[in-house]
């Protein structure tokens, strides 16, 4: 009987989920390699509690090894080159060819692009960074905390911004609120702009009911790590005790150095299929570029990217077994906006909505904080 291989890049929330139901939709002599560099999976969104101190690192990972036992052929390395025209990859040296590919390789991280800022460290978008943050805002007793978007495009709009409500009200539980500042600096003009004014509004109105100052369009050109002296391209500084950083985002480099890479090295694909120009080549999540009618890209987060992931698994499994039907991706998205003491906001809609994504802010309460909770159990739940 014939068998299909279907190669998964990357295994991070993308890569999971559209391995996992392509294992489920697929027949059972077809072959899903998930092609992932480290052994374990990372719930980022945990990240901003591991940073406030209501996880643990521990609590936070999960081996990949249960997707073994589930039939999902698991590889791990470094992707060297992807050869989209031919669907191969090289891994460590070893080319590994697929009737299909799925490429959910995210965004890389990149400190070094702004001098001084991998010296200064506050990346809490890695674990060791938002341990870091941790470690140093829980003995803070007084100073101030910088949370800061160096550049734009970033993964998770809200994601410094609940940082800051987050630290905020760690400092209140510490009882030390009084004796530290809290201040954003954010390379965006507006919080979470694609989703248009309302959402913004709400969100710089949650941080400065918290009593956090706000800087926007405020670029990060160099840190003085020694001196903890922030230097932005407006020409202003700004001195920290406790730094909480977003870094530059980039393409990773074996995407830029591949034809899939569009002019910003990130992928450009089919907004409907995440089909990239290469025929049974998909891409979705952080990796790719979507325009919106409003002239941004689609936002980098997690839930498109678990959405994309759904939409091309079962694309491929109508294509390559005839089973159900190709889908499309709609659009659809939502956050939580966690704000400290068991608080949260919600924002849902429709980001492919013209001639602008059609969003609604929803009144923050507990029951978004308990939703958020939900959502991190049923995660593992649902894919370990
Ligand atoms: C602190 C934080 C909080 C967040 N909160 C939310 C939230 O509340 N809601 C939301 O929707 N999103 C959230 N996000 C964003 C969300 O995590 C990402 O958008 C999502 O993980 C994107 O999925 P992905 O599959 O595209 O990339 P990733 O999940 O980053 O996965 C990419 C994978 O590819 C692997 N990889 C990369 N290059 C190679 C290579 N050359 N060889 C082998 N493997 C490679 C990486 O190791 C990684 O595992 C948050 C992110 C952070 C950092």
């Amino acid at each position: 009987m014939d068998r299909r291989t279907v190669l998964v890049l990357g295994g991070g929330v993308g890569g999971l989920v559209a391995a996992s139901v392509l294992r489920r939709e697929l027949a059972p002599q077809d072959r899903v390699v998930l092609v992932e560099r480290s052994t374990k999976h990372t719930f980022w969104p945990s990240l901003l509690w591991l940073m406030s101190g209501s996880r643990k690192p521990e609590q936070v990972q999960r081996n990949l090894e249960p997707l073994a036992r589930r039939g999902i052929e698991l590889r791990h390395g470094d992707i060297t080159e992807i050869d989209p025209e031919r669907r191969q990859v090289v891994l460590d040296g070893e080319e590994l060819l697929g009737d299909a590919l799925v490429v959910s390789l995210g965004a890389s991280l990149e400190p070094e692009r702004v001098p001084g800022l991998a010296e200064a460290g506050g990346n809490f978008y890695t674990l060791d960074g938002a341990k870091q943050v941790y470690e140093q805002a829980s003995t803070l007793q007084t100073g101030r905390v910088a949370v800061v978007v160096a550049d734009v495009p970033f993964k998770c709009p809200a994601a410094p911004y609940e940082a800051a409500m987050l630290l905020e009200s760690l400092m209140r539980r510490r009882k030390v609120r009084d004796q530290v500042t809290l201040t954003v600096y954010a390379a965006e003009p507006a919080p979470m702009g694609v989703a248009g004014p309302e959402v913004s509004r709400g969100v710089v109105g949650f941080v400065r009911q918290h009593g956090i100052d706000y800087h926007p369009s405020t670029k990060l050109a160099r840190v003085d790590a020694s001196g903890k002296r922030l230097h932005f391209d407006t020409g202003d500084q700004a001195e920290y005790d406790v730094l909480a950083v977003v870094p530059p985002h980039a393409a990773p480099e074996v995407v830029r150095n591949s034809p899939l890479a569009g002019p910003s090295g990130w992928i450009p694909i089919d907004a409907a299929t995440c089909e990239t120009r290469f025929d049974n080549v998909f891409a979705i999540g952080d990796v790719t570029t979507v325009p919106l009618k409003l002239g941004k890209p689609l936002p980098k987060a997690g839930v498109f990217a678990h959405g994309q992931a759904q939409v091309v698994a079962l694309t491929l499994a109508a294509r390559l077994r005839g089973r159900g039907q190709e889908q499309r991706f709609e659009g659809q998205g939502e956050c939580f906006i966690e704000m400290g003491g068991g608080l949260a906001g919600f924002a849902r809609g429709n980001f492919y909505a013209e001639p602008a994504p059609q969003v609604q802010m929803y009144r923050a309460g507990r029951h978004w904080h308990a939703a958020k909770v939900a959502f991190e159990r049923n995660w593992w739940r649902t894919w370990f």
